[in-house]
């Protein structure tokens, strides 16, 4: 968390600050700020600079401001503040108190109102002109197609779903969520899906992010409430199991996940 579609949130929410101009940023901590540039180069850059356009890339959420662009990473407890309204409620394992000490960046306006990053756990970041071409296919949009590269690696489903250079935008909970109604075993090697595996695989990925767009987040999947200890399977009523995969709290159905 967030995920794809709370940073598709946060995306549609920054629209709202479309055509203004950037008068001033700070940056409380300055190891919040990432790449190659210093604060003090940053803020002049940025300065004066016209919000032209707001895009997401799997998590990465960039700025448009002509000549340049800013990437905002939200990592595990990022939120976007826009004009003062937080742009989703709630986040799972975090508070959604807004609290000024954990107010990472803000990006002060001209004409009016300010873009800020709320970060209590830090994992998060930006970046003047990050490297856009490490990310793998949108999540949203992916082909199985784009895919079949799964087939040649022995990695887990799991880790090559997590993996933003394959994939980008999942999380833990999107990957459990999908991988459930695929019927996927997480633990399954990449090598072993057939093509109509992968094909199945791809639509799901796009109908869960679709339905849980909807739904109002990542968190809303029809496996969420059975994440405990003794939940069982929507589908069959097995007990769930659960593990360490790919280095994220996993949890799968032994019947079906195959
Ligand atoms: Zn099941």
């Amino acid at each position: 968390m967030p995920e794809l579609i709370e940073v598709d949130l946060y995306r549609k929410a920054a629209e709202s600050a479309l055509g203004r101009t950037i008068a001033s940023v700070a940056i409380p901590n300055e190891t919040y700020l990432v790449g190659d540039t210093d604060l003090s180069d940053f803020q002049s850059v940025l300065y004066g600079c016209q919000l032209r356009g707001v895009r997401r890339i799997g998590k990465l959420l960039l700025l448009d401001l002509g000549a340049v662009s800013v990437g905002m990473r939200f990592g595990m407890t990022g939120r976007l503040i826009v004009d003062g309204e937080p742009s989703i409620d709630q986040l799972l394992y975090t508070t959604n108190e807004v609290k000024e000490k954990h107010l990472r960046c803000v990006i002060t306006f001209e004409e009016q109102g300010a873009l800020s990053m709320i970060d209590p756990r830090r994992f998060g970041n930006v970046e003047l002109g990050p490297e856009e071409g490490q990310l793998g296919p949108d999540a949203a949009t992916i082909t199985s197609e784009e895919l079949t590269m799964f087939q040649s690696s022995s990695a887990s489903i799991k880790a090559l779903l997590l993996n933003q250079k394959r994939i980008a935008g999942l999380g833990n909970l999107l990957c459990d969520e999908i991988m459930w109604r695929s019927g996927v075993n997480p633990t399954r090697g990449g090598r072993t899906m057939e093509t109509t595996d992968i094909e199945l695989l791809a639509s799901t990925i796009r109908g869960t992010i679709s339905e849980l767009s909807d739904r109002g987040g990542s968190h809303m999947g029809d496996l969420q409430s059975e994440r405990r200890q003794g939940g069982s399977c929507p589908i069959d009523g097995s007990e769930l199991e659960r593990d360490t995969v790919a280095g994220r709290t996993t949890w799968w159905c032994p019947e079906h996940q195959l």
